[in-house]
């Protein structure tokens, strides 16, 4: 596998966030905020625009490559994280 990390657990408002499961294209188009977090990340990375705009594009639920969706408890932004960025 290309890019596999460690298991994560993302925090927020300085608190751990709520795991809300595996996440795709599809279902972060629903949390757009969830996007524009992985977005961001993936643009820390190094990333062109038309990489991560690319990247966002394949995610899927089923894989290969996955997004993981949290919410925070307390402002309730979602936050997500993904096995390459
Ligand atoms: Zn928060």
């Amino acid at each position: 596998m290309v890019g596999w990390q460690q298991e994560q657990w993302l925090h927020h408002c300085r608190d751990a966030a709520e795991f809300h499961g595996a996440v795709g294209a599809n279902e972060l188009a629903t949390t757009p905020d969830a996007l524009e977090h992985l977005r961001l990340t993936s643009a820390g990375s190094g990333w062109s625009a038309g990489d991560s705009d690319w990247y966002l594009r394949t995610l899927s639920k089923a894989g290969p490559v996955t997004a993981y969706l949290f919410r925070c408890r307390h402002c309730g932004s979602h936050l997500a994280y993904s096995d390459s960025a």
